[in-house]
């Protein structure tokens, strides 16, 4: 038995679909301060309306060196103390800039709304609204209690944003991160830790005809590191090694270079995994420099950590399908993911969440992104029979 405010939903498709267009339209790519206060003007006003009862706040996303000034987060509540508390999050930055010549959304199809962010993610807060609203008219909505976070910095790693969302897993059950669906209609199972290496190599500066040399070539130095650290991942199964750029040397090619950086982009599937790699990556190092006579710095991170599979998900997640089927989705998946998102903050702070809900789409971060526009409607009202089964009883939390 399908409440019937979830059940109709499929009727707002053409609305939804105009919301869609509406913020796809406005540029709010991650460093363009107006734009993301227009996005979060919008926002505000259309969460506000939907849900009159829900307190506000809006917080600052301070971080220098990667958020503009002023950038915001929006935050929504309603019955904080209902016995279950569920949390749901999406960013409203993209990743394209106000001068990126992607501006403008196209139907492909009746179905496909080709544009920036459609799918990652203003798509996904779409769902999320939808999904809320839905919720909110069924009979033991009073049961479960929710947060709303929409972020302006995921595409730039959530350095403004991070202490939020680690303060929200310590007050919630259980999180729902509105990314974009795989094409297929998978959601996300676990989802890789990123980081990153910046490896400097130092040698000796020397004339490049002297005989014999006693110059040490820090480019050949960089060079044999990164052959030797893309092996690496061979060894050490779930782990991602790119090197994304170099430099190095001068525009005199009659010196031997005593300079060389690369700047690598590093990936890892556990927790446990971070550890081994640094270490490999030390190693490394010492073993290069010590055979080229030349010097290493390394400066190693992990900026968010691996989303590992968590329990409550496991043990919610054929309710979730169920849901879906419910709904007449055809029947997905879950399936592990390289790329990161809010989800692994979420995850490593302890709260369960599932992750990669939002509408199907595809080709992300490029002019093709585009969304499954009839998709809207039946994510929102999978996560909203989810959610009417655990306030009713029907699906039992798992304590
Ligand atoms: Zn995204």
């Amino acid at each position: 038995m399908i409440p019937s405010p979830i059940a109709s939903l499929p009727a707002r498709r053409v609305e939804l679909a105009a919301l869609l267009e509406r913020w796809a339209a406005i540029n709010s790519g991650s460093s363009h301060a107006a734009g993301l206060a227009r996005m979060a003007a919008e926002l505000r006003a259309t969460f506000a309306a939907a849900f009159p009862a829900a307190s506000f706040e809006e917080l600052a996303a301070d971080a220098p060196d990667y958020n503009p000034p002023g950038a915001k987060a929006l935050r929504f509540r309603l019955r904080p103390s209902a016995p279950l508390q569920v949390f749901l999050c999406g960013h409203y930055d993209t990743v394209y800039g106000a001068d990126d010549p992607f501006q403008a959304c196209r139907w492909l199809d009746a179905d496909t709304l080709n544009g920036p962010g459609v799918t990652d993610m203003k798509g996904g807060l779409v769902t999320l609204l939808a999904a809320l609203q839905a919720f909110e008219q069924t009979p033991h909505a009073a049961q479960i209690g929710w947060e709303i976070l929409l972020t302006p910095d995921e595409e730039t790693g959530s350095h403004g944003t991070r202490a939020l969302f680690e303060d929200a897993a310590r007050r919630h059950h259980f999180g729902f991160v509105f990314e974009p669906a795989r094409p297929n209609g998978d959601i996300i199972h676990s989802r890789k830790g990123t980081g990153g290496a910046i490896v400097t190599c130092h040698g000796r500066a020397a004339h490049a005809a002297k005989i014999p040399n006693d110059g040490r070539s820090a480019i050949l130095g960089l060079a044999a590191f990164l052959l030797a650290a893309a092996k690496i991942p061979a060894e050490l199964p779930g782990v991602l090694v790119n090197t994304g750029n170099i430099k190095g040397g001068s525009a005199a090619t009659n010196v031997v270079p005593d300079f060389a950086q690369a700047e690598l982009d590093l990936r890892v599937t556990k927790i446990s995994d971070e550890a081994p790699l640094f270490a490999r990556l030390r190693a490394l190092a010492a073993e290069v420099a010590a055979a080229h006579e030349v010097k290493f710095d390394l400066n190693l991170w992990l900026n968010r950590p691996p989303k590992e599979n968590h329990a409550t998900e496991a043990a919610l997640f054929p309710e979730f399908q169920r849901a879906g089927v419910d709904v007449g989705m055809k029947p997905f998946n879950w399936v592990h993911g390289g790329g990161a998102s809010d989800g692994n903050l979420l995850g490593a702070a302890g709260l369960p969440c599932f992750d990669g809900i939002g509408p199907e789409g595809d080709h992300l971060h490029s002019a093709r992104e585009y969304c499954r526009v009839n998709t809207l409607a039946p994510r929102a009202q999978t996560v909203a029979l989810f959610l009417h089964r655990l306030a009713s009883g029907e699906v039992p939390f798992p304590r």
